[in-house]
């Protein structure tokens, strides 16, 4: 999985349309997995979570098999939106 740290490399992925984004929040009881087209992976939130707030809270992790995401990071479940 790749760290996603800034807007640029974050809207390339969006625009790619390619992979999957998992959002963490260790302020949330359950994180998920998204399709980069699911519009729960918005460049507002991300400026909000990983820009102004620098990752304190949570973080971007993009990764091109979501399994990765659902087996390696805590909490972690599928979108119930995109999936
Ligand atoms: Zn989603």
């Amino acid at each position: 999985m790749i760290q996603i740290i800034d807007m640029n490399h974050f809207e390339e992925l969006k625009k790619s349309g390619v992979g999957f984004i998992a959002i963490t929040d260790k302020n949330l009881a359950k994180n998920c997995v998204h399709h980069v087209t699911c519009h729960e992976v918005n460049g507002r939130y991300f400026n909000q979570k990983v820009v102004v707030n620098k990752g304190k809270n949570g973080s971007y992790l993009y990764t091109n098999d979501a399994n990765e995401a659902l087996n390696t990071l805590d909490k972690m479940t599928k979108c119930q939106k995109c999936f």
